[in-house]
Formats: C-alpha cells, sequence, structure tokens
C-alpha cells in the first residue's frame, strides 16, 4: 500500500531558520517560490540569466547568481532542465552546498540514472509535481493544491523527512496528497508516460484522423469531432472527476451500446508487449544512455526529428480548423 502524506502529515516549522535557495524561475521554479513565500517560508532565487533574475527580483525575491544563492541558503530546489542539471551541479551547486543542507529534485531523473552524485553529507529529496509550472500556482492560490511524488533518497541531517514534508506543504503540495516514491521509479513511470502511453495515443488519434480524412471527411470536420471541440479534452476532466467506466452514462445509449460491442476489435492488439519494451528501455538505463550520447553530440537526431514533424499535415489541418471556426492559436514557446 502506498504512503500518501497530507496536510496534517507535514509541520512548516520543520523549516524554521532555514532559507530555501529556488534555483531557476521559469515553469517550476517561479511557482514554487511565490507558493513558498505565501506560505510563510524564506525563499531566495539563483538564476543564470538577467532576464529571469530579474523578473525574480521585480517580484521581490532576493535573486543572485546560482553559486551565491546556494551559499546564501540550507535548502535548495534545482528546478532547471534536466539536461543542463549535471553540469550546473557540478560547477556552481556542488561547491557551494553546505554540509547537512538540503537539496531537492524536481524529477528523479539525474540520480536514478547517476547523472548527478550528490555529496554524502547533504539530505537528497524528490518533490516531484503531478503539474505543469502555471498549475502549481494557480492551484495554490485556489486552495485546491496538487499533487507529487516524494521521496528521501539521502538522509544526512535526520530530519529529512520532515523538511521534505515541509517542503510539499509549503508548495501547497500536501493539500492534494504526496506519494511517497524512490527517485528510479518516479523517472520510470515520467518516462514511461513520454515513451509509452502518449506516443501509443498519438498513434491511435493520428490513424483516427487519417482514416477518417482517407474516408473523404473534411479535415475541419475530422478534427472538430475527435479532439479540437475540446469535448475530448472535458470527457478526460470526467475521467479523474467521475471515473472512466462511470462517466460512459453521460454519453447517449447508442454510444455506450456502439463502443460496448466494438472495442473488443481492438482488444487483441498487442500494446502491452511494446510498453514494456518502452519500460526495459527505461529501467535499464539504456534510453538515459542513449539521450546523453546524443546531447554531447549536439543534439543532431532531436534537431532532426523536431524540423521533420513540422512538415505533418496536421499542422494544416489544425491550421484550417482553427480559421474555420475563428479559434485562436495559443503561441508555444
Ligand atoms: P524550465 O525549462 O522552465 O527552466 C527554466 C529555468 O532554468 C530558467 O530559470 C533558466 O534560466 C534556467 N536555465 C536554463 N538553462 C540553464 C543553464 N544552462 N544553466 C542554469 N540555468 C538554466 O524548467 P522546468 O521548470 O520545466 O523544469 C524544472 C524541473 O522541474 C526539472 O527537473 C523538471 O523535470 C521538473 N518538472 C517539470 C515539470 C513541468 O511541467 N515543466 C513538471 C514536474 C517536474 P534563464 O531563463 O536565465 O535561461
Amino acid at each position: 500500500m502506498a504512503t500518501i502524506y497530507h496536510d496534517e502529515d507535514a509541520d512548516l516549522g520543520a523549516l524554521r531558520g532555514e532559507r530555501i535557495a529556488v534555483i531557476g524561475y521559469g515553469n517550476q521554479g517561479r511557482s514554487q517560490a511565490l507558493n513558498l513565500r505565501d506560505s510563510g517560508l524564506e525563499v531566495v532565487v539563483g538564476n543564470i540569466g538577467d532576464a529571469a533574475r530579474e523578473r525574480a527580483a521585480a517580484e521581490g525575491f532576493r535573486a543572485s547568481d546560482i553559486g551565491a544563492a546556494v551559499g546564501d541558503a540550507q535548502v535548495v530546489m534545482l528546478l532547471i532542465p534536466d539536461e543542463v542539471m549535471p553540469d550546473v551541479y557540478t560547477r556552481d551547486v556542488a561547491p557551494a552546498l553546505a554540509d547537512g543542507a538540503a537539496l531537492s529534485f524536481a524529477s528523479g531523473y539525474n540520480v536514478a540514472f547517476g547523472y548527478v552524485a550528490p555529496k554524502p553529507t547533504v539530505d537528497v529529496l524528490l518533490l516531484a509535481p503531478r503539474m505543469i509550472g502555471p498549475g502549481v500556482r494557480d492551484t495554490y492560490v485556489d486552495g485546491r493544491g496538487f499533487p507529487s511524488f516524494v521521496g528521501v533518497h539521502q538522509d544526512a541531517s535526520g530530519r529529512a523527512r520532515a523538511r521534505l514534508l515541509a517542503l510539499a506543504k509549503g508548495v501547497g503540495s500536501t493539500r492534494a496528497g504526496c506519494l511517497e516514491m524512490s527517485m528510479a521509479d518516479e523517472a520510470a513511470l515520467d518516462l514511461f508516460t513520454e515513451q509509452g502511453f502518449g506516443p501509443a495515443f498519438g498513434a491511435v488519434l493520428t490513424s483516427a484522423i487519417e482514416a477518417m480524412i482517407e474516408a473523404g471527411y473534411p479535415p475541419e470536420a475530422v478534427l472538430m469531432e475527435l479532439y479540437m471541440s475540446g469535448e475530448l479534452a472535458y470527457t478526460a476532466q470526467h475521467f479523474v472527476d467521475t471515473g472512466i467506466i462511470n462517466q460512459m452514462d453521460f454519453h447517449s445509449r447508442t454510444s455506450q451500446y456502439g463502443s460496448m460491442t466494438r472495442g473488443w476489435r481492438f482488444a487483441d492488439i498487442d500494446f502491452k508487449s511494446r510498453m514494456r519494451q518502452a519500460l526495459d528501455e527505461i529501467r535499464s538505463g539504456t534510453f538515459a544512455a542513449e539521450w546523453q550520447d546524443e546531447q554531447r553530440a549536439g543534439a543532431p537526431r532531436f534537431e532532426q526529428l523536431r524540423a521533420l514533424r513540422q512538415f505533418h499535415p496536421l499542422n494544416e489541418w489544425e491550421a484550417a480548423t482553427r480559421s474555420a471556426f475563428r479559434m485562436t492559436r495559443k503561441p508555444g514557446r
């Protein structure tokens, strides 16, 4: 049975007298820094570039370069991209990190696969939100909070768990629940969603789109029917709130009969063996090693694949649908 921590299990007092350095002021960093401060904790920000540092300062934080912020704190939260973390840790964080400090990660990836090996004299914590950065702030402000996976990887101070739970409460996560797990399990679950479930779901969706367009239906109609109306996203929220099976009662009897009688046609497609293959690659470290090599080589395959995806006709079909329905496209990054 999984251990799940809630508000009553955590005491902000465990961080009394300790300064928290939030390193990185991006998606997670900004939201978590604001939440921790609103919870009454003392927060400083460390950042590499000027723009985010100035934003942090404009939003009322003492902001400095990374080494200075780490040296000034007893708790350090590394909220920068996983790809840059090993270098930043070695160059800027480790030399300034005091014995007895706590070092917290929002993803198990680097520690689990050995790319960051924190020294034995610090607490090593996992506080991994199951929520994108803006949602970390929005759900704190509206009082709901967001779930996280949490764990103590190394307890040098003897109070690592108390510090972890206080941090989790400070960012607003114990309101929704924090499930205990190891760095390795968090990394495997996260990567599996990206490499097993996500691509399989994408393949099902694009197969459906192509089958219907090839059958002569206009792309605008097909995309609107399948996902662009927002009905899919709305229904997915009901998976959460009502349950995947129970929400079926919201659909017509014709819909229910059709999907229950035809569902078996897809039951013998062997998704699971490919999913297990993805999981094996993740757990063995094969994926992490491949990605490490790719980045060392300057990410040529990554850039090639990114360039290629722009040629998928889906971009045009979506543009046509948006224009036909007078929808505005929200900018990406
Ligand atoms: P972001 O991409 O938003 O991080 C941007 C921040 O990192 C900026 O402050 C940026 O500084 C800084 N940064 C970028 N490159 C460097 C570098 N080379 N050296 C030092 N600092 C750098 O990251 P996220 O918030 O998305 O991710 C942070 C952590 O949270 C990761 O471990 C991630 O796995 C985890 N996580 C992320 C989730 C998400 O939804 N995004 C969800 C759950 C966990 P500047 O602007 O000055 O360049």
